[in-house]
């Protein structure tokens, strides 16, 4: 593979699965050094080994997004062992689908504080590194849901929009400083991100419609344009990048 991304840094939120850690990997493929954050450890530490076993180069820093305390330690641990923050991947995220009238509203406290308090706080961790370095690149994970609004997915939609406004204006903020924003929205990705709704039988519909209306993407085709937009010269920025599998109404 090429080695575009050597002597980069980049952290990773929501390595330990999926989009996350096919990110990880590609990003380390091409010779960054990539930070592994999310909460479970054994995980982290067997994508660690990987992308070691590869001639890779990883840190594993055990992370809930949710916890201002874990944000500032990540963004700590990162300039401690390698003084520098090139590329911020804003991924983790939980997607809990239920109809408004009986959501739980821990899921949608849950749903804001991962997918978009905790984008939101990790990025303001790390801005002031990348303003310092005059360059600097922060990767959004947003979704189609970001874009559309659907019924059950009110709370999800909320937080992605929101994702795509708060990376909107902060490119007009930082664009300036030699800091990129990517938003990026993928359609339907074959993860664990549908087992987790609370819901059975709109997690079922969503099962079904993953596995039998569509051939969705992997995990590997949301790294490779995350690694498209990363990989650009310092004067282009990719601001934005839909991807939805082919046959995804
Ligand atoms: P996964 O469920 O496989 O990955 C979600 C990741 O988020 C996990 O690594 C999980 O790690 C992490 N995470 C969850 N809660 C926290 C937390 N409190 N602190 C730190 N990390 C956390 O799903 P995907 O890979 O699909 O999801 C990645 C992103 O892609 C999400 O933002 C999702 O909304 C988005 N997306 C996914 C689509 C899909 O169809 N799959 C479509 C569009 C967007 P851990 O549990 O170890 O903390």
């Amino acid at each position: 593979l090429g080695s575009e991304l050597d002597g980069e840094v980049a952290i990773v939120t929501g390595a330990s699965s999926g989009i996350g850690e096919a990110t990880a990997e590609a990003l380390a493929a091409r010779g960054a050094s990539v930070v592994l954050a999310a909460r479970r450890e054994t995980e982290l530490e067997a994508l660690a080994d990987r992308i070691e076993a590869q001639e890779g180069d990883a840190l594993v820093v055990p992370t809930d997004v949710t916890e201002e305390e874990d944000i500032d330690a990540l963004v700590e641990a990162t300039l401690d062992e390698y003084g520098a923050i090139d590329i911020l991947v804003n991924n983790a995220g939980v997607m809990l689908l239920e109809p408004v009238e009986r959501a739980d509203r821990e899921n949608f406290r849950q749903m804001v504080e991962v997918n978009l308090l905790g984008l939101m706080n990790l990025t303001h961790a790390a801005l002031p590194t990348m303003q310092e370095q005059g360059s600097g690149h922060i990767v959004n994970v947003s979704s189609t849901a970001g874009r559309r609004a659907n019924a059950n997915s009110s709370g999800y939609n909320a937080t992605k929009f929101g994702v795509n406004a708060f990376t909107e204006a902060l490119r007009q903020e930082v664009t300036t400083d030699g800091v990129r924003t990517t938003i990026i929205e993928p359609g339907a990705v074959d993860t664990e991100l549908q087992e987790h709704i609370p819901d059975e039988k709109i997690k079922q519909r969503v099962e079904e419609g993953l596995l039998e209306s569509m051939q969705p993407l992997e995990s590997e085709d949301i790294a490779r344009a995350i690694t498209y937009a990363v990989s650009q010269p310092q004067h282009v920025n990719v601001n934005e990048m839909l991807i939805r599998p082919t046959d995804q109404q």
